[in-house]
């Protein structure tokens, strides 16, 4: 097995036993960036000279005799709308093409405390906008199973390098489905943790109600680690809460599995469905108790999620005016015209369309009949996963209703590629943890399942997962 190629549990084990040393699988991460990244368009930067250096220091002190950390020397990669001080940050998008961050996002700073090695940043949708990675400034990222199709999106970049083992693990961000989707179509592990468990400092606002950062790994532990480091009340971000997992491994014999029937609609690809029930199969086999669960307000939650997002996106795309940050227009005479031309130059296709779907949502007249009447049904669709979970431990579904597509196939039809986020936007719209993780193949592509816990209860969904 090639060092690349190793979990962050086998990394860690041959750096303490001094198999290997940190520079080696750093090294050997970088010659498959090097390798790959042609082809596959993973990584926008890579920070070579900054891992080797950090890659360096640890091997001194595991020299040293010094214990050091899980993640210690563990190289990894981070979704470019993650700051880390000092490194540009385009978050996929013309306007920010040569910003640098001025500080460290709070889970960088946990992950730089953990001794990580950050290989570079990963490409994404403009802003995390999408569902395929193609409408980044940057181009398309390819998925490492089959190049003609897409990684899925937002976080495709960060799910192509983990699948294409260019790095250990990386981290992505989660609005709508980004970690898990592309999870789930690289045939990797995603986690979503719940709202407020991972501080969103230095993560470029998409839509505030509904971000959250999430590691991509190649395991359910090697998730549950990342976890472990990155989560935590920060006085940075209000909506953080100090939150400890629960310890100890889960008896599946005691474990209630609910499925909700709104989450096996005809569309989805039947292949797909029988890779989910079989494994459902397995864990009944396994003793788990399967329990038919409903979600009655289901079908409406893809149309609050693209009211919602576009609204929270509209006011938090403003600050990109070409004056406070990246790029500026070179055309103009008066501030308005800087205003105007550089988001018209600066921006993209979907981007813009959400500004001004946001924009019309929430302008007076429309306010109540739209974005009102969507915070009313994101009410009621949070009180059907707390009735649900009065019942069950934690809920089984597909992740998408595909598997990965092909380059170009939905991107001239907005409307057919959000209707690939149709199984991951609730876990944001109720602010639940979910997992994508591994359960099949169809024609050779992977097939993601997802499992949504109870709020802060990554612990059951992390332990399913495991056994899956
Ligand atoms: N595909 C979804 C969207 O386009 C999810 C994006 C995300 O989670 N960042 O909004």
């Amino acid at each position: 097995m090639k060092l690349n190629e190793l979990t962050i549990k086998q990394a860690h084990e041959g750096l303490v036993a001094k198999k290997f040393t940190s520079v080696d699988l750093t090294k050997a991460c970088l010659a498959e960036i090097k390798k790959s990244n042609k082809k596959l368009n993973a990584f926008i930067t890579v920070t070579e000279k900054e891992a080797l250096e950090q890659a360096k220091a640890v091997d001194k002190k595991i020299s040293a005799g010094k214990e050091i950390g899980i993640l210690e020397g563990v190289p990894m990669a981070l979704k470019d709308n993650i700051l880390v001080k000092d490194i540009r940050a385009t978050s996929g998008s013309k306007i920010l093409e040569n910003y640098v961050a001025s500080y460290d996002a709070t889970a960088v700073e946990k992950l730089r405390i953990a001794g990580a090695v950050i290989l570079g940043k990963t490409n994404l949708d403009e802003f995390a906008m999408g569902a395929s990675t193609e409408t980044s400034y940057f181009g398309p990222t390819k998925n490492p199973h089959d190049t003609a199709r897409v990684p899925g999106g937002s976080s495709g970049g960060s799910a192509a390098a983990v699948a294409a083992n260019m790095c250990i693990y990386a981290l992505g961000s989660d609005t709508g489905g980004s970690v898990r989707q592309p999870a789930s179509f690289c045939g990797v592990t995603g986690l979503k943790p719940t709202y407020g468990a991972v501080s969103r400092y230095g993560l470029m606002a998409m839509a505030s109600s509904l971000d959250q950062i999430g590691p991509i790994t190649k395991t359910a532990e090697d998730a549950e680690i990342v976890f472990e480091t990155i989560r935590g009340k920060d006085e940075m971000d209000s909506t953080t809460v100090e939150n400890k997992n629960k310890k100890g491994k889960i008896d599946i014999k005691k474990l209630k599995i609910g499925i909700p029937k709104e989450y096996f609609v005809s569309g989805m690809d039947p292949k797909v469905e029988k890779c989910v029930r079989d494994t459902v199969d397995k864990l009944k086999k396994m003793g788990a108790k399967i329990v038919d669960v409903s979600l009655p307000h289901a079908e409406y939650t893809l149309a609050v999620y693209y009211l919602i997002v576009p609204a929270e996106v509209s006011a938090n795309l403003a600050r990109y005016d070409g004056v406070r940050y990246g790029y500026q227009t070179k055309k103009s005479k008066t501030l308005l015209e800087t205003y105007l031309k550089t988001r018209a130059e600066g921006l993209g296709d979907e981007v813009k369309r959400r500004i001004m779907l946001g924009t019309y949502t929430l302008s007076a007249g429309y306010y109540d009949a739209y974005y009102l009447q969507a915070q009313k049904m994101r009410t009621l669709i949070r009180e059907d996963f707390e009735n649900v979970f009065k019942e069950v431990d934690c809920l089984v579904m597909p992740t998408a209703p595909t598997t990965a597509f092909k380059i170009g196939e939905k991107i001239d039809d907005p409307l057919t590629m959000y209707l690939s986020d149709v199984f991951t936007v609730s876990a944001n719209i109720a602010g639940l943890p979910a997992i994508s993780v591994p359960c099949g193949e169809v024609k050779k592509m992977p097939v993601g399942l997802q499992i949504m816990g109870k709020w802060f209860d990554e612990k059951t969904i992390l332990e399913l997962a495991k056994l899956i």
